[in-house]
Formats: C-alpha cells, sequence, structure tokens
C-alpha cells in the first residue's frame, strides 16, 4: 500500500495518513484533498511510505493530488517543521499559516489565477537599435519604438488599448529579437534611467565585504545612523546578485509603511521581476505573487514577515530592514520571529543575510559583538550637506509648562509655525503599569528574586513582581535617600492634541495613528498631505517614526518619553531608543538642520545622555551590561505559558498543575521555573489571563525542556477546558 502523511489544518501536532494508490516521491509538497471527519480538507504532503501506525482498513482513501502547482521544496517545507518543532506549534497549522489562503481551497487553483496578462519589455539587442534604423515612412513603427525606447516597456495596460496594427508590430519586433513578452507581474512598472550612485567610503567598504562572501552563509549586522544610505548597500549588493539570477527576499515591518523602499527597488530594477508580498493583496493577486516567486519568475520579493515563508528556487540574499522592530514577531497563533526565521533560512540556504537598522536589536548587537554575526557601519550620512540634528533635553522639574507643554517647545512651534516649516509632536503612547519611583535618586523597587521592577497594585498597597510572582508592601520612603515623597510613577493621560490645539488654533494639525491610517489609501492620501507642506504640525505615535522623508520637517518634539524609562518591560527601553533615534532622524533630513527636544524629568539618565551623543555604542553597551546583571535575554532564553480563562483562578491553578508536572525542570539546573503570575493586562476581551515564565541558560536547554513539558500539558485533562498557548522568545512579557 502507499501512505502520504499529510498535514492539515487542524490544531493536533500530527500528520494524517491516507491511501494514495498512485502517489510517490514526486508529489512529496504537493496539495491533496482529503476527507476528515464529514469534512474535506485540502493539506499539503510532507512525505510518502508504505507503512501507517493506522490499521489499513481505517485508513480513506485521499482526494485529488493537484498536479497544477509545483510541489513546494523541500527547504520549504524542512523551514516548516523547524518551526513546528522551535515554536510548538501543531504542523499542520505552521505550513497551512505560510500558504496563502487560495492554496488552502478547495477550488481547483488554475481557475483562481487572476488571468494573465502580458506585457513587452525591450531587449538588450532592442536597446541598441537607433530609430534611424527604422525606415521614415513606417510611422507608426517609429512611433511605437520611440516610446519603447523612452519606458523600455508596453505595459499590459498600454497594450490592451493598442490598434491591432501596433499589436503586429510589436509581434514583428519580437521576431526581430528587439523586444520580449513576459507575464506581467502584479503591480506598475515604472521604467528609469535612475542611475546608482557613488558609494560613500562607507557603504563602498560594506558592499566589497558582503559580496567577498557572497557563496556562503555570512549574517551581517548593518548598522547605520539614519540617513546613512543603508539601502544603496542592500542595492548595489542585491544587483551584484540579480545578475547571477539569483533570488532576493528583502523584509520590511510593515508595507503601508514603508513605500518608499518598494518604489526604490523598482526603480533602480526596472526590468527585475518584483513581487511584493503584504497583507494589503486580495488573496488572488497574493497567490500569484507567491507562485512568481516559487517558479522562480519572480526575482525580487519584498514583504512583511509572512513573506519568510515564500519559495524561492534560486535564494541569494535575505535582507531584513529596520531589524528591530516588534512587528517581525507575531503575537498570535504561531508565534515566529520572522528575522530569527530569516536567519534560519539563510543559513539553510547557504546564503549572506543583512539584518539592517540604525539602532539593533539587543540580541542582533550581542550577536555581532560576540562575534556570531559580522558588524558593518555607517557612521556618516550618505548626503554630505545633511547634517544631525542638535537634540537637547527640558528639564521639567524648573522649566513652566502649560498643560504639559513646556515654553521651550511652544516657542519653537510657533518659531516653525512662522518660517513655515514642518513640526512633529511625537507622543510616547505605550500604557505601562505604575512603578515605585524616588525622583529624587531615581531608586526604583526591583523584585529580590528576579529583579524585574516590581507593579504598584495601589488597592492592596502592595508591590508585586510579574515576572516571578513575589509581593511585598509598599515602603513609605526612599530605601535608598530616605525621601519620603515616593509615589508610583508612569501613568499619565494624554491630552497633548488638544492643549495643541488651543495654543495654535490657526495651525493646521494633523494627528496621526493606527487608526487613522487603517488602509492603505488613507497612509498615502495622509503622507501626501504631508508632502505637499498642508500641515504645519504633526502629531503622532510611533508609526511616524518609521522610515519616511518629510522634506521639510525641521523640528522633532518628544513628550512623555519618560515612563517608558521606568518601565516594567525591561525592553522598554531599548524600545525608547530606538524610536527617539528615528524620530530624531526624521529632522533635518535633506537640507533644513533639524532640532529635537524632550521633555523630561530625568535629564542626567544615561539614555538621553546617550541620545543626545547619538551614541547608539555606547547605550547598548550600557544596557547589555544591565541585562546581564539582571539575567534578561540576549543573556538568557525565556519561552512564556500564557492561559486565559473567565476566572482569573482558573488559569492560574492550570498554570500551577503545568508547574507540577514539569518534573525535568528539578534535574535541570539550567532551566527556572517562576511562579504562576496574573498577566500585566489581567482582562482582555472578557477573559483573565495569567502566565508563567520559563528561563533558561541556553536556548538548547530551553527547547530540550520544552519539547518534554509541551508533550505533558498536552496530555493535562485540564489542557482543553481553557484557552493555552506557549510564546518562545517572547517580546512582551
Ligand atoms: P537610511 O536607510 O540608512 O536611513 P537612506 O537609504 O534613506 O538612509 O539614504 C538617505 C539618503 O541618502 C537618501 O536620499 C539616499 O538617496 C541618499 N544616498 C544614499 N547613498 C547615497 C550615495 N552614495 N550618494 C548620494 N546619495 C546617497
Ligand atoms: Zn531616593
Ligand atoms: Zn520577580
Amino acid at each position: 500500500m502507499t501512505v502520504i502523511h499529510v498535514a492539515l489544518d487542524v490544531p493536533v501536532n500530527r500528520l494524517f495518513d491516507y491511501l494514495a494508490p498512485n502517489a510517490d516521491s514526486a508529489d512529496i509538497g504537493r496539495c491533496v484533498r482529503v476527507p476528515f471527519g464529514n469534512r474535506q480538507l485540502s493539506g499539503i504532503i510532507l512525505s510518502v511510505s508504505n507503512l501507517s501506525s493506522v490499521p489499513e482498513r481505517k485508513l480513506k482513501t485521499a482526494g485529488l493530488i493537484d498536479q497544477a502547482i509545483p510541489p513546494l521544496p523541500q527547504s520549504l517545507l524542512e523551514l516548516f517543521e523547524f518551526c513546528s518543532h522551535y515554536y510548538h506549534h501543531p504542523i499542520g497549522q505552521v505550513v497551512m499559516n505560510g500558504l496563502p489562503a487560495l492554496l488552502r481551497k478547495p477550488r481547483h487553483t488554475t481557475s483562481r489565477l487572476p488571468k494573465q496578462i502580458q506585457e513587452w519589455i525591450l531587449t538588450d539587442a532592442g536597446r541598441i537599435i537607433t530609430l534611424s534604423d527604422i525606415p521614415a515612412r513606417s510611422k507608426t513603427k517609429r512611433q511605437l519604438f520611440s516610446l519603447l525606447l523612452e519606458n523600455g516597456i508596453i505595459t499590459a495596460d498600454i497594450y490592451k488599448a493598442m490598434s491591432p496594427h501596433s499589436r503586429k508590430l510589436l509581434h514583428e519586433f519580437k521576431d526581430l529579437g528587439w523586444v520580449e513578452q513576459r507575464t506581467a507581474l502584479p503591480g506598475k512598472f515604472a521604467f528609469s534611467t535612475a542611475s546608482t550612485p557613488a558609494p560613500t567610503t562607507e557603504q563602498a567598504h560594506a558592499i566589497a565585504e558582503i559580496l567577498a562572501r557572497i557563496g556562503t552563509f555570512t549574517p551581517w549586522l548593518l548598522h547605520g545612523i539614519t540617513g546613512s544610505g543603508k539601502t544603496e548597500v542592500y542595492l548595489q549588493v542585491a544587483a551584484s546578485l540579480l545578475a547571477q539570477q539569483k533570488q532576493i527576499l528583502v523584509l520590511v515591518p510593515e508595507i503601508n509603511l514603508t513605500p518608499q523602499l518598494e518604489a526604490t527597488f523598482r526603480k533602480r530594477f526596472p526590468n527585475t521581476p518584483l513581487v511584493s508580498l503584504h497583507s494589503g493583496l486580495n488573496s488572488s493577486e497574493r497567490l500569484q505573487g507567491w507562485l512568481q516567486a516559487q517558479c522562480g519568475e519572480a526575482n525580487i520579493i519584498l514583504g512583511t514577515r509572512l513573506a519568510i515563508f515564500t519559495p524561492m528556487p534560486r535564494p541569494g540574499l535575505i535582507i531584513v530592514d529596520e531589524e528591530q522592530d516588534h512587528s517581525f514577531k507575531q503575537q498570535d497563533g504561531l508565534r515566529y520571529s520572522a528575522r530569527d526565521l530569516a536567519v534560519y533560512r539563510a543559513r539553510q540556504a547557504n546564503i549572506p543575510i543583512v539584518l539592517g537598522s540604525a539602532t539593533p536589536s539587543l540580541e542582533s548587537y550581542h550577536q555581532a559583538r560576540i562575534g556570531r554575526y559580522r558588524l558593518l557601519q555607517l557612521h556618516a550620512r550618505a548626503i554630505s550637506q545633511a547634517v544631525l540634528p542638535a537634540i537637547h533635553c527640558i528639564d521639567m522639574r524648573v522649566t513652566p509648562a502649560q498643560e504639559r507643554l513646556s515654553e521651550p517647545i511652544l516657542d519653537a512651534l510657533r518659531q516653525s509655525l512662522d518660517q513655515k516649516q514642518q513640526s512633529l509632536v511625537f507622543i510616547n503612547r505605550r500604557g505601562y503599569s505604575p512603578v515605585l519611583l524616588c525622583k529624587s535618586c531615581r531608586w526604583i523597587a526591583t523584585c529580590k528574586r528576579c529583579s524585574s521592577r516590581l507593579v504598584v497594585h495601589l488597592r492592596n498597597r502592595q508591590l508585586r513582581c510579574h515576572y516571578c510572582g513575589d509581593q511585598q508592601p509598599i515602603t513609605p520612603a526612599c530605601p535608598q535617600c530616605g525621601d519620603p515623597d515616593i509615589m508610583p510613577f508612569g501613568h499619565g493621560t494624554q491630552r497633548i492634541e488638544s492643549a495643541l490645539i488651543k495654543q495654535f488654533p490657526n495651525a493646521r494639525i494633523l494627528r496621526v495613528d493606527r487608526d487613522s491610517i487603517r488602509h492603505k489609501a488613507a497612509w498615502q492620501t495622509m503622507l501626501d498631505t504631508i508632502h505637499q507642506g498642508k500641515v504645519d504640525i504633526l502629531v503622532g505615535t510611533q508609526l511616524l517614526a518609521k522610515g519616511h522623508d518629510f522634506p521639510n520637517l525641521a523640528l522633532v518634539c518628544v513628550l512623555n518619553a519618560d515612563s517608558s524609562l521606568y518601565s516594567t518591560d525591561f525592553r522598554a527601553e531599548e524600545h525608547l531608543f530606538s524610536q527617539l533615534m528615528q524620530v530624531a532622524g526624521r529632522a533635518g533630513r535633506a537640507h533644513i538642520p533639524g532640532t529635537v527636544l524632550i521633555q523630561t524629568e530625568f535629564p542626567q539618565h544615561p539614555l538621553y545622555l546617550a541620545l543626545i551623543r547619538q551614541d547608539y555604542a555606547a547605550y547598548a553597551q550600557t544596557q547589555l551590561k544591565e541585562r546581564k546583571s539582571a539575567s534578561f535575554p540576549p543573556f538568557v532564553y525565556l519561552a512564556v505559558l500564557r492561559a486565559e480563562a473567565p476566572v482569573l483562578a482558573e488559569a492560574l491553578e492550570f498554570l500551577h498543575q503545568t508547574a507540577a508536572i514539569a518534573t525535568i525542570a528539578k534535574e535541570y539546573a539550567h532551566i527556572q521555573l517562576f511562579d504562576p503570575v496574573p498577566a500585566t493586562m489581567t482582562r482582555l476581551k472578557g477573559l483573565e489571563r495569567a502566565q508563567l515564565l520559563i528561563q533558561a541558560v541556553s536556548r538548547k536547554c530551553l527547547q530540550i525542556f520544552l519539547s518534554d513539558w509541551h508533550q505533558r500539558i498536552s496530555a493535562l485533562p485540564a489542557r482543553s477546558k481553557l484557552r493555552w498557548h506557549l510564546d518562545v522568545d517572547p517580546l512582551t512579557l
């Protein structure tokens, strides 16, 4: 008998066996329809054998194996398996999560594809033809050819609008070898003669280094200040690999927010098929782009985190831009980190990977410092006239303010308005739990067991550790300097927008947040408005910090950044530094020197001191030292088990049960299990949430432990009465 082992989208971590008399190993990676209960499901064949743990008479027969699309390559199947294993997520769900939705639907694939449209591009042979090679009397011919010379392409849209005669001429050109036809790829192609700028010395060095190790797995950390021209490094390395017919995968945090990068790639490589894969596509566009990558037709694949699962027959390079961005980690379902999987894929394919950032994640920076990654640095801005902005802190303890807006900031905004320049008011809006802080000496209440910051629970006058569960009463005075004026810190609702409107009634103020840009079109309109100079003051959160050029932006004001300094989230400071460097980078990009003003009650805080000097390295070193002494990543490895139930006690009880069966942990000195605790945001969507933190000295220890423990948890009777999941390498705790 021939048995196929199929990955199905069901929450059980195993494959399902079916009889498939005609199947053979060439069907591995193909899509198949199978009966499942009283339904029909689509699945992917992961292996073929003549064995099954199910008795033959109980095996059902599989339906149609889809031969229309090529099978998923072995390397992708391996990636899925790794992912399932590493993140402890059912294999079938991992596979289905990674595939375009339409591949999972019952209908036949080809009918799901958008109609193939053809476009015509000028060949190299065509490029050297001049108009004088075409007889002057052939007017239409000359016209058509000059159009080609100018644009390099007859797009599908133009072709559709052309007369039958012109179409015939195009076929003639084709017979002469002047043009070739190809399937139009989704998205527009701009033909451009954009020239490649000469790289700066630092860029040239980075490019040469990367190119020197092109055929081997080499992880590069490209650390370059904003405006240093990291993109140019990507482009020139990419050019070299594209010339070798290799495929390039570029991952970006949020594609709606980085249309500039897509446009840049399209402009630089107008004749290279590029697909862009992101959540804004409809499912047939997505499928088509994915198939074009899979069959090797698309050479550049640009996408958000999900694009890490794109099959590529000829991978040559992976780029992860803004590698520190948290959106590379999926926060539900399969909680994978696309950046980490990108490194896995690069190793698997034996190719280089470039992680680019102005403020690398401490994880990546640490890897570079210990020599696992190679560090490349760009210290100078690429355009020589562009100077770094001047950054100043405004000491809020001594500066007069109106409705939380200090006078220097109001003055600067007024001046900016007078000079018809744009300003950005950046609001740090992450909600954190309050901590106990002494404003005189900056002592902060930390947990004795795990050195994380304690959260103030005013109701029962307790301080509680949200990592390990330890509790203690609120101290009446600062234990370090005796100041009795010790207080919970971190609260603070912001009414800044309305205060601004009151202060500047005639200014055009635009607020940009996640809600206002939900749609790509809305975002584009907003960008246009900003670029056309129709906005005086932009008010926004982190979204505005990300990769945009606002040429007329001269002033950036940062408000209530302090709450991130004293947050219970150990990553909050890292995140703040990165964001402030990014917003600072928005100011004075072109020829206007920029100014950044930060309101703070802690002007002497090391983070601000490093920021003023724009010294990432110094900052990262102090942070890494703190992380090391407090045993936080990247010096330890974490996982968190979360449970949700209608009543908190149930969730906690379940976690206690899981802790009790973690026997292996006791034999394993390298693993530490903390007590179950209520989550920082205990109540969410009607459910109460609790969590249990696991800490390990190495990734390997953590994996060995989790594999065993996860199986035990999956056998607990209580497991099916509530919702629970394991988050490996969590970003938020
Ligand atoms: P980053 O991504 O590192 O913040 P960008 O890639 O946006 O920086 O580059 C900043 C600006 O410098 C862009 O306008 C880019 O076109 C320009 N630029 C980059 N490299 C060069 C170069 N070698 N010569 C001239 N201009 C450059
Ligand atoms: Zn004190
Ligand atoms: Zn603790």
